[in-house]
């Protein structure tokens, strides 16, 4: 078993630089038969594997991932975090789970490089000054962090942006979640990969799950490409691949699948010390601390499983940039990649139980899964912990839409110019 990370274990190895790390998760053969087998090895699938060790003390479970865990969006995300929600239903989750990254490199002994930086998104009319206003009088009701900046106020924040009179998009300001900010997303995926297999989970890498095991309408075990593996619980957390995975017991979910990708550039000196988003497009951007400037924009707007983005897309993305921040017309473009984003109706998640038994499901994230990881996690394994959602998953359910409960934030990366 992996030791804790200390002081101690980095003085010892800058003594001794040859000598090699422990393992930090075991790599065990798969059991024939877990209490809980969870299908996908992304953020929401080990955090779950987590919490059902550490908070329900449920350790005879898998992790079953299909290829290398965080090779989903856990591993292709912007990295952003924040709570700025207004819907009764998301406020308190998101909130909830801002503070769980407030605590998580202690809490996993493992460095997740939470950066409270600050997210600012820029106002482009008068009208969205007023829809600011209401965002942020109802986050601060709810005890979150909010704060209204007029055009002087941002002008320090973000000197870069285009205050000319010629401006395509005037700024009149903007809304600003200083506790907002950014979090490493492989560091979060290997730190709960860590922490649970210290506490008896078991991650399996490559290995799909191709079929789920019925018994009547309970659902008993799964085949994967590495056998059959019988299961008392079986819980869904694919993202990108939800309704394929729930197809197999036969269940149709109400999502779609479509690429979202993301862009880095060349790395250049601190500029841009807030993450920023922008109120004329979906837009969003910050800089890694490697200095490249990491964005993107909406999803491409087709179904598709490809994971490879579509070329007229980055032109689209490339005209927010520089409408925003003229200075990026200079930059060189580094890299760009996609990622499947399971995406619901009204934009908000699903962590349930669902129509078969001893199914449970995690997915719909949309834009937002990043942020949402330690709550989801946390609430999913209360979820198949306890047969019952727990008070802050209670509206993330997949019959909301047959009973009037939609959670129409949509997107919620998109609401500053949807509302
Ligand atoms: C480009 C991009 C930018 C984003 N930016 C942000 C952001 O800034 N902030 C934010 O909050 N969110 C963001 N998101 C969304 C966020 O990344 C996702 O919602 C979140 O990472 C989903 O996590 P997950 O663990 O559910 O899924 P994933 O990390 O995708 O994990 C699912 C796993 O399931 C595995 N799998 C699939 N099918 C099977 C199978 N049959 N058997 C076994 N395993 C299987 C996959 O290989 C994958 O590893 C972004 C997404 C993208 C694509």
């Amino acid at each position: 078993m992996a030791k804790g990370y200390s002081v101690f274990s980095l003085l010892k190895h800058a003594l001794k630089p040859d000598s090699a790390w422990p393992q930090a998760w075991e790599k065990p053969q798969p059991r024939s038969s877990y209490d809980v087998v969870i299908i996908g090895g992304g953020g929401h699938g080990l955090a779950t594997a987590y919490y059902l060790a550490k908070n329900h003390g449920i350790t005879n479970v898998a992790v079953l991932e299909r290829s290398y865990i965080g090779s989903g969006n856990a591993g292709r995300n912007t990295t952003i975090i924040r709570s700025n929600y207004m819907i009764g239903g998301n406020t308190n989750f998101f909130e909830f789970s801002l503070k769980l990254w407030e605590g998580l490199s202690h809490e996993l002994n493992y460095n997740c490089m939470v950066s409270h930086r600050g997210q600012v998104v820029v106002a482009v009319s008068p009208v969205q000054m007023d829809v600011f206003a209401r965002r942020g009088n109802i986050m601060r009701l709810n005890g979150i962090d909010a704060e209204l900046l007029d055009r002087g106020e941002t002008q320090k924040l973000l000197p870069y942006l285009d205050y000319s009179k010629e401006a395509r998009f005037p700024v009149w300001g903007a809304i600003h979640q200083p506790r907002a900010g950014t979090a490493r997303h492989d560091a979060m995926v290997w730190g709960y990969a860590r922490a649970a297999s210290q506490l008896g989970v078991h991650i399996i890498e490559n290995c799909e799950v191709t079929g789920m095991v019925m018994d009547g309408n309970r659902v008993t075990g799964v085949e994967t490409t590495r056998g059959r593996i019988n299961a008392g619980k079986v819980g869904i957390a694919v993202a990108g691949h939800s309704s394929h995975v729930a197809r197999m017991a036969g269940l149709k979910l109400p999502v779609e699948s479509h690429i979202l990708q993301a862009f880095v550039t060349e790395p250049v000196k601190p500029i841009v010390h807030h993450v920023v988003s922008w109120g004329a497009e979906l837009f969003y951007l910050s800089q890694s601390d490697k200095g490249g400037l990491v964005f993107g924009g909406h999803i491409d707007g087709f179904n598709t499983y490809t994971q490879r983005g579509q070329f007229f897309k980055i032109r689209d993305v490339m005209e927010c940039a520089v409408s925003l921040m003229p200075f990026m017309s200079r930059m060189r473009l580094l890299r760009h990649w996609g990622g499947i984003q399971d995406m619901t109706p009204d934009g908000s998640p699903f962590i349930c139980r669902t129509p078969v038994d001893k199914l449970y499901l995690n997915g719909g994230w949309c834009y937002q899964g990043f942020k949402a990881t330690p709550a989801s996690g946390w609430t999913f394994a209360h979820t198949i912990a306890h047969d019952a959602e727990h008070d802050l998953n209670r509206d993330f359910t997949l019959d909301r839409f047959e009973k009037g409960g939609e959670l129409d934030e949509f997107g919620i990366g998109n609401w500053t110019y949807k509302q």
